[in-house]
């Protein structure tokens, strides 16, 4: 079966296509029945002709499906498009983004070994290593985003990985991606980005010299809200061990989330040029509102990182926060007047939506600890969607007039 599943590959037919159409295109293999939509393949197992078929298949001396946990076909196209769109040599896909960061871990470091961590990341991302890794005796030390000095400092002997994201949530701090990944190799480090706030759309990390780039499909890779997943990409002999992992320990996709991935990719391009125009306008107007005290955006020239990120990013991103007056009751007030945009933590979806970090995704932080990461009561984050521009700004001004 899979002989003729691969046989009608539309991989050399992709050569040299641009972004839009691998995105549309890319993993999508013609089959027998020559259906046009991606095929849903609902099974757990695999059926073989004959003994010695399944002894071979078992064996990996010939290609096909085995069990689900291991390889399904569906899963399978979301992560040759993710690798087309990352131009990894090959993606490994997972049930959510936090098995993939999970995943990387668990398939390169031992005790004994240490990782560098941006200090901005996702609070999911820190409680991984703060309560589960260090507690198998991996070392974690957090290093300031942008600062590369700092991180060049902070590797050691026994430093196998960086781990950074790259634009920041939520203040849209940026890393030279290519500098950092000359540090991390001269020590012989590998260095990770989490892509998620770019997607592949806006940055490529691989070929900016990263090693590896992990997702959470969660936000935009789906864009509309309705699937967990997530997915590392990067070299085969890497991917090797990750794949190695996953299939022992199981945290894999879905093919009806890889699926709803497969269909939210086809829109990727398109919807990220969407998410930036409405951030950027947004960003614009908000910065010469009476109300507003501080906008960060790379896309404002007021950006400290404006120029680095026209470099290394081919849009700015749907995430624009702000310092109103008024600390932590006006940024409730405005927030509370609002009445389209959804008041919530998650991001990457078409709907646009509004949150209060310091007392919600950074709540846990001591004042302390959010003084020093710039997270203050005073800050709103807007995860911009792709509602008409008017119509949120219109929103956002019954957040200002109730400052
Ligand atoms: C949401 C998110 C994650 C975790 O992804 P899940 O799919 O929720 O597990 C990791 N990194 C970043 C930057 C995220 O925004």
């Amino acid at each position: 079966m899979s002989q003729d599943w691969d046989a009608g590959r539309l991989d050399s037919d992709l050569e040299g296509v641009a972004f839009d159409t691998l995105a549309v295109r890319a993993g999508h293999h013609r089959t027998p029945e020559a259906e046009h939509g991606e095929p849903m393949f609902f099974t757990s197992s695999y059926v073989f002709r004959t003994a010695a078929d399944a002894a071979a298949r078992f064996a990996g001396e010939v290609p096909g499906n085995v069990y689900s946990r291991y390889t399904n076909p569906t899963v399978r196209a979301f992560e040759e498009r993710i690798a087309a769109l990352e131009g990894a040599e090959q993606a490994v896909a997972t049930a959510t983004g936090m098995a993939a960061i999970m995943a990387v871990v668990m398939s390169f470091c031992s005790a004994g070994d240490h990782v560098l961590v941006s200090r901005s990341v996702f609070g999911s991302t820190i409680s991984l290593f703060e309560k589960y890794f260090k507690r198998f005796g991996v070392e974690v030390d957090y290093v300031p985003l942008a600062d590369l000095s700092a991180w060049d400092a902070a590797i050691k002997a026994n430093t196998k990985l960086l781990f950074v994201e790259s634009p920041s949530n939520p203040l849209a701090e940026l890393v030279d991606i290519a500098a950092l990944a000359e540090i991390a190799h001269a020590k012989g480090a590998m260095l990770v980005v989490d892509n998620c706030f770019c997607t592949p759309a806006l940055q490529q990390p691989l070929k900016l010299g990263a090693d590896m780039v992990v997702h959470s499909a969660t936000k935009f890779i789906d864009g509309q809200g309705r699937c967990m997943g997530g997915v590392v990409a990067g070299r085969g002999e890497q991917m090797k061990e990750v794949v190695g992992f996953l299939r022992t320990a199981g945290p894999t996709l879905s093919p009806f989330n890889a699926w709803v991935f497969l269909k939210g990719l086809e829109t990727l391009g398109l919807r990220m040029k969407a998410h930036c125009a409405n951030a950027q306008a947004l960003a614009e107007w908000l910065e010469q509102q009476d109300g507003i005290e501080k906008v960060h955006y790379a896309g404002l020239k007021s950006h400290p990182q404006h120029e680095l990120a026209l470099r290394q990013q081919r849009g700015f991103g749907a995430v624009v926060s702000f310092e109103v007056k008024g600390g932590k009751e006006g940024a409730w007030r405005f927030i509370d007047a609002t009445r389209l945009i959804s008041i919530t933590a998650n991001l990457g979806d078409s709907k646009t939506t509004i949150t209060h970090p310091s007392t919600t995704s950074h709540g846990r932080l001591s004042p302390q600890e959010r003084e020093s990461a710039g997270i203050r009561d005073s800050l709103i984050r807007v995860a911009v969607g792709l509602e008409d521009v008017a119509d949120l700004q219109a929103d956002l001004a019954r957040g200002l007039a109730a400052l």
